[in-house]
């Protein structure tokens, strides 16, 4: 291989996953590893640097030239530490930049997962050369960012911006952010499952019961949206009240940022069939200040590899910058 050679990272709370790129793009080899959250922070990142070192003695190292990092938020890229007690429990304020720098003589770089999704889709993915693309990824959480000209779209301070967070019903559930009835704690994965969960006892002939064996903990949004499909009453119920307020979120991404595209990923979003209808509906209904029936709403591409892809671009996106500063 000629050209540079950049290791991508993805860090969650449950896998590290670690891809290694050609400059033009090419993706050449994954590793993946559990994430050691519950043991130390120094196993955690030995065993990033294992993934590293996995990778670039496979595909030759000698050519390897930036490390680019997307993990769980909070992060703190200006310093490049993880500041996240709420999905890597132990994970507070750790110099992960510094570190692998350290252990590598690499330039390293630390950006919210989201973000790194999202320049992925940009670079390699469904929002290829879209000048103004917002992405959300729905899972667990509900992850969004904006990419503006080929850039994460920053706030103050260089911190990203947690449009999963905002209020769509304050009367809602409490979020571990600190709101009531936030996007997140409304429309996720995990919203959907506790949904379920709290009205399960009101539908004893929901095909659910039986999907969990009586087990209720191992309801999840992927079992409910399949029994949405074969119509089951509970499940579309959930469905429809989880699109409702998903479809809300999105006009007021649509509202805030009108982008050309929103590229939706994520688990959750693996059933956006059941999703599209309340996103239309809602969108033909709001369509009144901005352009909300031209924004095209589309599958993200990329899958799980997103993140690395993102990553990946971002590292590379920096070597070129310090290329020209040295001219
Ligand atoms: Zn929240």
């Amino acid at each position: 291989m000629s050209g540079p050679i950049v290791i991508g990272l993805d860090l969650g709370g449950t896998f590290i996953r670690a891809g290694l790129f050609h400059s033009s793009g090419e993706l050449h080899g994954v590793r993946q590893a559990y994430m050691p959250t519950r043991e130390s922070v120094q196993k955690g990142l030995e065993q990033i640097a294992a993934l590293v070192i996995e990778l670039t003695q496979e595909h030759g190292s000698a050519h390897l030239t930036g490390i680019g990092i997307g993990a769980t938020g909070p992060i703190d890229a200006r310093r490049g530490c993880i500041q996240n007690p709420f999905t890597l429990p132990g994970w507070e304020d750790v110099p992960i930049v510094d570190w692998l720098q350290d252990r590598f003589d690499l330039p390293v770089l630390l950006e919210n997962d989201a973000d790194m999704a999202a320049l992925g889709e940009y670079w390699q993915g469904a929002g290829m050369d879209v000048t103004r693309l917002a992405v959300v990824t729905v899972g667990t959480g509900i992850g969004t960012a904006c990419i503006l000209d080929g850039k994460i779209y920053r706030g103050l301070e260089g911190v990203h911006p947690e449009i999963g967070h905002h209020v769509i019903d304050p009367s809602g559930p409490l979020c571990y952010c600190g709101a009531k009835g936030c996007w997140e704690v409304l429309a996720s994965g995990t919203a959907i499952a506790r949904t379920a969960h709290e009205l399960l006892q009101a539908y004893p002939s929901s095909i659910l019961w039986s999907k969990t064996a009586g087990g209720l903990e191992q309801i999840h949004a992927h079992m409910v949206a399949e029994a949405a499909k074969e119509d089951d009453p509970l499940a579309v119920r959930v469905i429809e009240q989880a699109g409702r307020y998903f479809s809300l979120g999105l006009v007021n991404l649509i509202n805030f940022f009108v982008p050309e595209m929103i590229v939706l990923g994520g688990s959750v979003m693996n059933s956006l069939s059941l999703f599209m209808p309340f996103i239309e509906r809602t969108i033909t209904r709001h369509n009144v200040m901005v352009p909300a029936t031209r924004v095209r709403i589309i599958p993200a591409k990329l899958g799980i590899h997103a993140g690395l892809y993102g990553a990946a671009f971002c590292i590379l996106q920096k070597l070129e910058m310090s290329r020209y500063e040295l001219d």
